[in-house]
């Protein structure tokens, strides 16, 4: 028995078992809306876990699964004090029942405020696959958030395609950075605005803490321990469960820390490739999530054609799998002491100077939203929008867009 099957959980069952454990735990749960719920209304935190939205990803499905028997065993002990409620929900169950990403659509890019505005107004007996999937989300996540008295946050567990360590995803802002990093690892900034529409945009645009975490690879028994141990870690940042009431949290800490050793703690979004339908991607083998890449290095190959890296960088998130619309993304470090710049400025309400900078006006119609001109706007205009906690939107016309984060 090796080292990492040999932690315990508080209620004294092995909760991050092997594969022989979690064969058993799907068949017999099954894949159901909710996953789990754990708690009290009461004032404490509501922790909102979504696993499966991409249906072909089930290690999380398995971590929550863990997690909730490991907190239900432990109940009446010290360790089963619990503040607030946790619940888990399955995303996209159509996709995790046949194995597949989604039926129709993908279900983590369809909840631009057009969009869940579309479906709400929609007919739903014309919904296809994932509209269905996604209404039905709504619901639960609608009548949770209604029932909520304290903070809310939402952590949303997915896999990947490729190798690679585990790692975060979160729009910058004061209250996530604080969930993002007390897990420890790589942060991502940025993918939130490389892709449209994904599920956390919908608890974003409400204020609430939301970030995304990869475990691994699909299939790979480490990543269910990953994101297993990512929930429990986030279950104390966000209050749930005291400290001292998870014996164990060092053990956590420290599987992941092994996990990503070498990688740089945050780093942004610089490039994604897209791929639109009818292209051929083909992916040189062998990538890994924060694999070293130099400019010019070949990655991938679309329509005949060979793409290289467009800077030096780490290459995030590779495809190797069939449905997909992202073939990969490079990433690039970011120093610490940036975002205590951007902190610093952020309180020091320094937007206010925004319109100062050349090619950057006041939207005409939107309150906290600039025009950007890029003719004019000069080099770095893009970071210190980042810098003071606004995101990219999608462009008007020729002008870039950004707009403030809800919660900065
Ligand atoms: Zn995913």
């Amino acid at each position: 028995m090796d080292e990492r099957r040999a932690v315990e959980q508080p209620g004294g069952r092995q909760a991050m078992g092997g594969a022989e454990e979690s064969q058993r735990l799907i068949p017999l749960h099954g894949f159901q809306r909710v996953l789990g719920t754990f708690g009290e209304e009461d004032e404490g935190p509501l922790f909102l876990i979504t696993a499966g939205i991409h249906g072909n990803e089930r290690a999380g499905v398995e971590a929550v699964q863990r997690v909730f028997a490991a907190l239900r065993e432990a109940q009446g002990t010290p360790a089963g004090r619990f503040k607030g409620r946790c619940v888990a929900f399955a995303g996209n169950l159509k996709g995790l029942r046949a194995g597949v990403r989604f039926i129709d659509q993908d279900l983590n890019r369809l909840w631009t405020k057009k969009g869940i505005a579309r479906l709400l107004a929609g007919d739903p007996s014309l919904d296809d696959a994932e509209e269905a999937e996604a209404r039905e989300l709504l619901g639960c996540f609608e009548k949770e958030l209604g029932r909520a008295r304290g903070k809310v946050l939402i952590m949303d567990l997915h896999t990947s395609s490729a190798d690679g360590p585990p790692f975060s995803c979160m729009g910058d802002t004061i209250p996530n950075r604080k969930l993002a990093f007390a897990l420890p690892v790589p942060v991502i900034l940025g993918l939130e605005e490389a892709i449209d529409g994904a599920m956390l945009d919908w608890f974003y645009e409400q204020g609430h803490v939301a970030i995304a975490v990869e475990g691994g690879k699909h299939q790979a028994r480490e990543t269910v321990d990953n994101l297993e141990a990512m929930i429990w870690i986030a279950l104390v940042a966000s209050g749930n469960l005291h400290e001292r009431d998870l014996p164990r949290l060092g053990d956590f800490k420290r599987l992941l820390e092994r996990e990503v050793r070498g990688i740089p703690h945050i780093l942004e979004i610089r490039y994604r490739e897209v791929i639109r339908p009818g292209e051929k991607f083909h992916m040189i083998p062998g990538f890994k999530t924060f694999d070293r890449i130099q400019k010019g290095t070949p990655l991938a190959e679309k329509d005949g054609e060979v793409l290289r890296a467009t800077e030096d960088g780490y290459v995030l998130l590779p495809l190797y799998q069939g449905q997909g619309e992202d073939g990969f993304f490079i990433g690039r470090r970011v120093p610490r002491f940036w975002l205590l710049v951007a902190s610093l400025l952020r309180r020091l309400h320094a937007s206010r100077l925004l319109p100062l900078l050349p090619g950057v006006r006041p939207h005409p119609e939107k309150k906290d939203r600039f025009l950007v001109d890029p003719k004019i706007a000069r080099w770095g205009t893009v970071q210190v929008f980042h810098l003071l906690g606004y995101r990219r939107r999608r462009p008007e016309g020729d002008q870039l867009v950004f707009s403030r984060r809800p919660q900065w």
